[in-house]
């Protein structure tokens, strides 16, 4: 715990009587720390307060993950409460002007989900998760095998095995876009960006959080918003907080197309038979990784046997961790051999080695600590982007004590209160067998 000494006491009481003090300052520019002070800051200027928010950032906006993801935006989801999230999340992308006060360009193509039949030949979840969806005016919906190539064309192979379910409402975006996006809503609702500035030290006193060191000097303000994604777990681990978030490795391929064979306006394809997402990307490129694993023993191995004592950000940024082997382009060319009639007629494009930020039971970690009052966290659990705008304006309503958005779905689910010592000790009880090995599966989810 890193408590002020007297003198450092002395100089924030002076900070707050002669220097600036920030209403919040938001650590972390990834898209959901910059999400969160856009909204604030939008909250602010509207009640007329002249108050600040300061976004900082070690690297630029969007250094790490929020520059490397795949945009696609789909609101189905096992959880009704992630559900309900990405469908407001959805309408606040179609029209961005009442979260961050403009609009962005969005690729309204659609998705194909493909699963195996079970052996009755249903996919009973699938259709559960269809009846859901009705409820909350989201179509996801059964189509044949006839319709879903007509959606996307004779190359792609389907297998009566299997069962197609069409979700109109899911889009796509384009990193860069929004990149972009980002930082013209910062500039117009008047949110302080400090780029290239570390925190390094954060300055407790008793419940509260005073300040930030920094490289670029020392920062105060009134509330803090942990925004640090991946980095989350070593920075907070210095003032005695547990943040069990750390990274999986996901492999990204792009192949060149031929816009004859695949338009740039394709459904994307989520491929449960053989765990791929495929999108079109600009330039004519057809763009594939694989999901999340979702098995507690494949989760745990992400992890060390010390749930903070992760492999974090520096690990993510590093860039001889951020290229493919041949294999595992070989190995994406054949999982998409299975999909697709002619990727083997395609050149491979480019490709990375990239980080999805997991938490053990791949839930967000969202609103106010455990410890410290006027702490909050803002963290994603591998699919945060879709859900920025929903999750920015959510903790920017906690702060400012309003509940709009979030009165819609079970916010407090999303707690980092859920991570008590127990359950971490129940998490590894999953998955330690009698020989301390990762072999036993966990039959229990948490
Ligand atoms: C290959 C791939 C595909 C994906 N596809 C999708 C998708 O299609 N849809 C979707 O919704 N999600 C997708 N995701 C997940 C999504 O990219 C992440 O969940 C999201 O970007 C996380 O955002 P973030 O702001 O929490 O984290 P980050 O973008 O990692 O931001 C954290 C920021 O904190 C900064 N920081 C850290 N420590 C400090 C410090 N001490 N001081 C100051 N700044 C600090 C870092 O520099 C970084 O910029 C994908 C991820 C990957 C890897």
């Amino acid at each position: 715990m890193v408590e002020i000494n007297f003198l450092t006491y002395i100089y924030h009481i002076i900070c707050f009587i002669g220097g600036k003090m920030y209403h919040t300052l938001v650590i972390g520019g990834g898209c959901l720390g910059a999400a969160t002070a856009i909204s604030l800051q939008r909250k602010l200027n509207k009640v007329g307060k002249n108050e600040k928010v300061c976004l900082v950032e070690k690297a630029v906006l969007c250094a790490a993950e929020s520059s490397r993801h795949s945009g696609i935006v789909r609101s189905a989801n096992a959880d009704p409460d992630a559900s309900v999230m990405a469908s407001i999340s959805t309408n606040m992308w179609r029209d961005l002007s009442g979260v961050w006060g403009l609009k962005m360009e969005i690729d309204e193509f659609g998705a194909i989900w493909i699963a195996k039949k079970n052996s009755d030949g249903e996919n009973p979840a699938w259709h559960e998760l269809s009846n859901r969806m009705k409820k909350i005016d989201l179509t996801f919906e059964e189509i044949d095998t006839r319709s879903a190539i007509d959606k996307c064309g004779k190359t792609l192979l389907t297998d009566e095995d299997e069962s197609y379910f069409y979700e109109p409402g899911a889009f796509q975006l384009d990193p860069s876009i929004l990149r972009s996006t980002l930082y013209d809503a910062i500039d117009s609702n008047g949110v302080e960006l400090m780029e290239k500035t570390e925190v390094d030290t954060i300055l407790t006193k008793g419940n509260q959080v005073i300040g930030i060191t920094t490289n670029n000097g020392k920062l105060d303000a009134k509330n803090f918003v942990n925004a640090t994604g991946a980095w989350s777990s070593q920075l907070f681990s210095k003032i005695g907080l547990k943040i069990p978030v750390t990274i999986e490795p996901v492999s990204v391929v792009n192949w060149m197309e031929s816009p004859k064979q695949i338009r740039y306006e394709y459904p994307i394809i989520a491929d449960y038979t053989n765990l791929c997402y495929f999108r079109s990307w600009r330039g004519n490129k057809m763009h594939a990784h694989q999901p999340r694993k979702r098995s507690v023993y494949e989760i745990a191995k992400n992890f060390l046997n010390d749930l903070t004592q992760v492999n974090g950000g520096e690990y993510l940024n590093e860039p001889m961790n951020q290229s493919l082997a041949y294999n595992q382009i070989k190995n994406y060319e054949d999982i998409s051999k299975k999909r697709f009639s002619n990727i083997d007629k395609t050149v491979y494009a480019s490709g990375y080695r990239s980080f999805f930020d997991i938490t053990p039971d791949l839930r967000f970690i969202l609103g106010g600590d455990s410890k410290f009052s006027n702490l909050f966290h803002n963290l994603g659990s591998g699919q945060a982007m879709k859900y920025c705008p929903v999750l920015g304006e959510s903790i920017a309503e906690e702060i400012m004590n309003e509940n709009n958005v979030i009165s819609n779905f079970d916010y407090k689910k999303f707690s980092i209160k859920r991570f008590k010592d127990d359950y971490m000790k129940k998490f590894w009880n999953l998955v330690q067998g009698e020989e301390n090995t990762l072999h036993r599966q966990g039959k229990n989810q948490l």
